[in-house]
């Protein structure tokens, strides 16, 4: 999934749960789970692979979609009396991604590769997500039903 779908799930978790530990567990295997759903996702290449400008444009839409999310967690958040929990489950359930981005840094490096194998292994490969707009609409579906959750 791209991130905005994992803030949104992860704040989710942190409303109705009032444990740090519940909410730290349960927002990062979120992550993994999401990811097993069709979804749309930008750069379907390895960051490894990626040319420069490709790399450029990639970050770009890392930064639009978090800041997305975060703009959707700001409007939806204002209205409820304790969100801490929430920002802190939105943060875990969108970081086990980011390690990935230092692989065009480090491409060499064995527990980044490893992390990586793990990470795509969770993944619904794109040849089996059959068609894109099932994609995008099951990413949206997620989305609103965070949505849903989190204004109950
Ligand atoms: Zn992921």
């Amino acid at each position: 999934m791209v991130i905005s779908p994992h803030l949104l799930i992860g704040a989710a978790i942190g409303l109705k749960i009032n444990n740090l530990w519940a909410v730290f567990i349960l927002a990062l295997v979120s992550h993994f789970l999401a990811d097993k759903l069709p979804h749309w996702e930008y750069g379907s290449e390895d960051i490894k692979d990626m040319t420069k400008k490709e790399f450029f444009v990639f970050i770009l839409q890392v930064a639009a979609d978090s800041l997305l999310g975060i703009l959707l967690l700001f409007w939806l958040l204002q209205e409820q009396s304790f969100w801490p929990y929430a920002i802190f489950g939105a943060f875990i359930s969108a970081l086990p991604d980011f390690p990935l981005l230092l692989l065009r840094f480090f491409p060499r490096a064995k527990w980044l590769l490893s992390y990586q194998k793990f990470h795509s292994a969770n993944h619904l490969k794109q040849k089996n997500a059959r068609k894109k707009t099932l994609s995008l609409l099951s990413e949206l579906a997620v989305m609103a039903l965070a949505i849903f959750f989190i204004r109950l």
